[in-house]
């Protein structure tokens, strides 16, 4: 068997870590070709100490000249690279077969859409290159024949709940609709007076998940579940109306497929994220994960609807994909600048939707017919929610 030869972008979050813990559990499975990250120094020299990639990519400089001479010290053949260009090249680079793309945000698009459209397998967790650029996307990795496959556990559940020939013809595939499963987050059983108040700290406790900063805030305002909701739509070519969500506290069930004979078949695990990121590494085969088993014994599993007055996020999302264009990167942007300014302690929880909700007001509606459509959108989003957060700020 020959190696597949890996690229992480985003290695030194939390689905990088996650992905290089897989890759660690099969030698001589895949070779590294390149690991990139923002501003850790330390743990990308440990990564690039364990894993002896022939790149890594830095996106500050003072951070890639910190990590050089780490690498130098330590006598690695490692090749230091900053910039947004070197990770569009790690991404496309001829030798390389296979990208994780686990970039936070829409900082993560360019790179990720080169690598679709150099044909690479994606295993995309960056769902907000799909948010932001879905029809692109889709459209890119159909021309060069890539083959995408979901990291968030939701879709890969979805994906491995489908017929493995599914095209996106549900009527063809006999397929209903798609069940989302969502925790609820950190404030669901919250008061909206509370959830108004609620400081950084709370929202990135998640309950069942270990993650980044962003998702675990977008988590807690069920913004999550509403980018996933865009996501799934471009992924399995749904219609919003063929997408449901339903709150299931405990994260053991990920998502389902309901079939037009009435059979719901999904897919359950323990909540860890190395299930999705070893499906997609080791596709199709299925190989260990490092994930310890799921007992069900005595365990009692709860759904219910989520609540779209606490928390109204996750409605904004369905409303971005109704208004299409330019709508879901607006939304996207927007997001984006008010988690920011929340972890940053400059505004209260209440601005997150608030913001959105001002922003799309503002913005959405144009057209989204090329990516510098959509960067326009992107930019014009973020001045203008950034002036709304100055405005509500302290
Ligand atoms: P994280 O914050 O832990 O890691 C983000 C990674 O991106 C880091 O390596 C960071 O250095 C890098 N990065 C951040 N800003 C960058 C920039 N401007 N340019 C280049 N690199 C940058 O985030 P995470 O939790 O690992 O999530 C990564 C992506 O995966 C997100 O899109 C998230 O929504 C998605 N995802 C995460 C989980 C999870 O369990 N953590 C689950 C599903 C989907
Ligand atoms: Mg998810």
């Amino acid at each position: 068997m020959t190696a597949r030869v890996l690229t992480v972008l985003g290695a030194t979050g939390t689905i990088g870590v996650n992905t290089l813990d897989v890759v660690a559990r099969h030698p001589g499975r895949f070779e590294i070709f390149a690991l990139t990250g923002a501003t850790q120094v330390e743990r990308m020299f440990e990564q690039c100490r364990s894993h002896r990639p022939r790149y890594a990519v830095m996106s500050q400089a003072d951070s890639a000249a910190a990590l050089r001479q780490r690498v130098r010290d330590a006598g690695l053949a490692v090749m230091v690279l900053e910039g947004e260009r070197a990770l569009t090249e790690v991404s496309t680079a001829p030798e390389v077969d296979t990208v994780m793309a686990a970039i936070v945000g829409a900082a993560g698009l360019p790179a990720t859409l080169a690598a679709a459209q150099a044909g690479k397998r994606i295993l995309l967790a960056n769902k907000e290159t799909l948010v932001v650029s879905g029809q692109l996307f889709m459209d890119a990795v159909a021309r060069s024949g890539s083959v995408l496959l979901p990291i968030d556990s939701e879709h890969n559940a979805i994906f491995q709940a489908l017929p493995r020939d599914f095209n996106g013809d549900f009527q063809q595939a006999g397929v209903k609709s798609l069940w989302l499963t969502a925790s609820g987050g950190p404030f669901r059983q919250l008061s909206a007076e509370e959830i108004a108040r609620a400081t950084p700290a709370q929202a990135i406790a998640h309950p069942n998940w270990v993650m980044g900063k962003k998702i675990s805030v977008d988590s807690a305002s069920l913004m999550n579940k509403g980018l996933e909701v865009i996501e799934a739509r471009w992924l399995f070519n749904a219609r919003p109306e063929q997408i449901r969500v339903m709150v299931h506290p405990q994260s053991i069930i990920h998502s389902m497929v309901e079939y037009a004979d009435g059979s719901v078949i999904a897919q359950l695990g323990t909540p860890d994220m190395r299930t999705p990121i070893a499906y997609a590494l080791g596709f199709p085969e299925r190989i260990e994960a490092g994930v310890s088993g799921l007992d069900l014994m005595g365990r009692q599993l709860s759904f219910e609807e989520p609540d779209h007055v606490r928390f109204p996020c996750l409605g904004m999302a369905f409303e971005a994909l109704r208004r299409g264009g330019n709508a879901s990167a607006v939304l996207n942007a927007a997001n984006e600048v008010a988690v920011a300014r929340f972890l940053d302690g400059a505004v209260p929880f209440s601005a997150i939707p608030d913001s959105i909700a001002h922003t799309m007001d503002a913005l959405a509606g144009g057209a989204a017919d090329t990516l510098d459509d959509l960067f326009e959108a992107d930019r014009r989003a973020r001045e203008t929610a950034e002036a709304y957060m100055a405005r509500v700020g302290a």
